[in-house]
């Protein structure tokens, strides 16, 4: 990694980059490690659901970080102003930068939103002061801070194994229309993790069978391996979750599954007819605040 940067890159003084969520279409706990982390073995598909951060050279050194939502705020608790110091303390970076969040993902829901942006202020830093930094050394820098953020630095479809760093890029999973609800409360990964019985789980999803189905480009398959051992803790917390997965599965839905530690629900569709029945029925029924109808990002959607 270079500790300097480069004074005569491109002068840009403002940019923008588009932060987008994850869902896992598979989510396996494999076991509990001694230091606490949980080994996991997950498909990750960047859906087409995004934050906005807009990056200012400041001359004065420093870091400010403003958000458009009350509750979170801009100080040293947010990944944001985490990954900035990061950047700041490693590349040495001498200018001051401002980075102002729109924040449109939902939060504490099971879609790295948190994770995504910190990957977006590697990706802005970096075009902003010409550091040179490639897709690998801005996961090294990631992972110090959160264990999906490499991923986010690389988006798309893959499998992410060890504790969600160690990355296998795949092909793009079959475009279909995707329905993301996420009902009013909030949940704590902290909390799903420590009350996951990793050791004796019943049932693990098949993984493997998935990944060969997206490389097949087949849709059924991939959806029909849909599975996420994190639901054995929330669903069970909260049954508004399976009430949702219900109302997309009546609908038409291929698969609908909790993303993450949730409590983010999305189904997939092959029409978006369907998808909209079950969007009505939610947001009729009350069962999520939030509702997206939406599909896959592209990998490389953040620099367009
Ligand atoms: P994951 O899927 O990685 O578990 P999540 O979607 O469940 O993430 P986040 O929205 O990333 O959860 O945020 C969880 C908590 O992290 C929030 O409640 C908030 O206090 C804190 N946080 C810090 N920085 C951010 C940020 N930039 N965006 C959202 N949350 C942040």
């Amino acid at each position: 990694m270079q500790t300097g940067y480069n004074m005569s890159s491109d002068r840009k003084n403002t940019i923008t980059k588009k932060a987008y969520a994850k869902v896992n279409l598979g989510l396996d706990v494999i076991r509990r490690r001694e230091d606490g982390y949980h080994e996991v073995r997950m498909i990750m598909q960047t859906v087409d659901i995004c934050d906005v951060l807009t990056f200012t050279r400041q001359e004065r050194p420093g870091i400010v970080v403003t958000t458009d939502k009350e509750e979170l705020p801009g100080d040293e608790s947010n990944l944001i102003y985490k990954a900035a110091r990061l950047v700041t303390e490693t590349c040495s970076v001498r200018e001051g930068i401002k980075i102002e969040l729109q924040k449109r993902i939902p939060m504490a829901a099971g879609m790295a939103g948190g994770s995504t942006d910190a990957a977006a202020v590697f990706h802005g830093m970096n075009e902003m002061f010409g550091l040179g930094m490639d897709e690998d050394e801005m996961c090294a820098l990631g992972v110090k801070i959160g264990a999906d953020i490499p991923y986010c630095v690389k988006g798309g479809t893959a499998l992410a194994e060890g504790i969600g760093e160690i990355l296998t890029k795949l092909p793009d999973a079959p475009a279909c229309v995707v329905l993301v609800a996420k009902p009013d409360i909030d949940v704590s990964t902290k909390y799903v993790y420590e009350n996951l019985h990793a050791e004796s789980l019943e049932y693990h999803p098949d993984i493997d069978g998935m990944r060969a189905a997206i490389e097949e480009g087949d849709l059924r398959g991939m959806a029909e391996r849909m599975g996420n051992v994190l639901e054995t803790v929330t669903v069970n917390a909260y049954p508004v979750i399976r009430e949702i997965k219900e109302v997309m599965k009546k609908s038409g839905a291929w698969n609908a599954l909790m993303s993450g530690s949730g409590p983010t629900v999305f189904g997939i569709f092959g029409e978006e007819e369907k998808a909209r029945k079950a969007y009505n029925e939610i947001a009729q029924a009350n069962l999520a605040g939030q509702l997206f109808l939406t599909g896959w990002a592209e990998r490389n959607a953040r620099k367009s």
